[in-house]
């Protein structure tokens, strides 16, 4: 177990996910950047850590797919050896933003492969290794970190798929984390607030003026290195009693007011 610890990070190209990249290479983790398409913004994610003394790799594949999602646990596995933590961060918005009555079952299909299917049987693969690996006592334990969002409990009803798959992403989170309590595998659930990236570019200036109205107690957007931080602490054995739990990262917008 002398080597460094490896992680993979679904869609760690852009966004939260090459945030979470950062962070985690700056704490010493062999990082496995995945991407489906844009292969420069991954590549400059792998320089960035390389660059600082770290570890990185970046493997394309599309975690919709059956094969490439076998392919990503199997090229982390070949390029560091092992696999100790998972991050499902891959995900895609509503095609369209169509309302609800519109909504259409190419749109259903996309959405829920990326954001629910991908991760849940991305999950599965790596507890699978994860399992093998601690048994060969080759890692101490494992962890599986989904990021969801807080659409999976507040409604926009021109993302009605979007919303769906991460309401049964906090589910998923659920019955991972009981079924590999036993095995050394712990399982948490990071919800993100409103957080600057490509995906909320389209709405930032509907946001600005929300953020400025107190739609959240801490009034400024949030940053993908809010989101990988918490997963520091989570990956930094912080919360070594605690699984299948939510841990908000929103600025404080779950909280309810009169
Ligand atoms: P983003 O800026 O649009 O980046 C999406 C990332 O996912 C890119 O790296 C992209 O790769 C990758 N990706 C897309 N489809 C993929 C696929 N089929 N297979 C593998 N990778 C794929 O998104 P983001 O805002 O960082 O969001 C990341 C996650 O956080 C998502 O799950 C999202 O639902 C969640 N979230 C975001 C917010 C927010 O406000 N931004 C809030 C709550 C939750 P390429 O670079 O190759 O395209």
């Amino acid at each position: 177990m002398g080597e460094a610890r490896a992680v993979l990070v679904t869609g760690g190209s852009r966004g939260i996910g090459r945030g979470i990249c950062l962070e985690l290479g700056r704490l010493g983790y062999a990082v496995a950047v995945n991407y489906a398409r844009r292969r420069d913004a991954a590549e400059e994610v792998v320089s960035r850590i390389t660059a600082a003394g770290g570890q990185a790799v970046a493997v394309q594949g599309d975690v919709a797919l059956t094969d490439d999602r076998r392919e990503l646990i199997e090229k982390t596995l070949q390029d560091f050896g092992r696999l100790d933590v998972l991050v499902n961060n891959a995900g895609i918005t509503s095609p369209g933003r169509k309302d609800l009555l519109e909504a259409t079952e190419e749109g259903w299909d996309l959405v829920f492969g990326v954001n629910l299917k991908g991760a849940f049987f991305l999950s599965q693969l790596a507890a699978k290794e994860m399992i093998r690996l601690i048994r060969q006592e080759r890692i101490p334990d494992g962890k599986i970190i989904n990021i969801s969002s807080i659409s999976a409990y507040v409604v926009s009803t021109n993302r009605a798929d979007y919303c769906m798959t991460k309401a049964a992403m906090g589910m998923m989170t659920k019955l991972f984390a009981q079924r590999l309590a036993d095995e050394r595998i712990r399982v948490y659930e990071i919800c993100p607030g409103v957080i600057e990236s490509d995906m909320t570019a389209p709405v930032k200036e509907k946001y600005d003026r929300l953020i400025a109205e107190g739609l959240w107690p801490i009034r400024r957007w949030g940053y993908p290195s809010d989101v990988a931080r918490a997963v520091a602490a989570v990956v930094s054995d912080y919360f070594p009693f605690s699984t299948g739990d939510r841990i908000n990262v929103d600025g404080g917008f779950h909280i309810r007011r009169l």
